[in-house]
């Protein structure tokens, strides 16, 4: 058996800023952590976002969501 070390240790770092339930569809399948995204500083100052958002893409519809950290 073989584990993608990075991936695992990824997936447990951000388990508990996973989206619940979708926004698009309502589903409670719940969804796949796709990344993380780092935005340039002078976007968050501009739009408010980030600085990082976490991308999910959602089981049920395959909309991908950002959630901020
Ligand atoms: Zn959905």
């Amino acid at each position: 058996m073989t584990l993608d070390k990075d991936t695992v240790d990824q997936q447990q770092q951000h388990a508990h800023l996973k989206p619940h339930p979708c926004p698009t569809c309502g589903g409670q399948s719940g969804f796949d952590f796709l990344g993380e995204q780092r935005w340039p500083e002078r976007l968050v100052e501009k739009m408010g976002v980030g600085p990082v958002v976490t991308l999910w893409r959602c089981r049920d519809c395959d909309t991908t969501i950002t959630v901020d950290t």
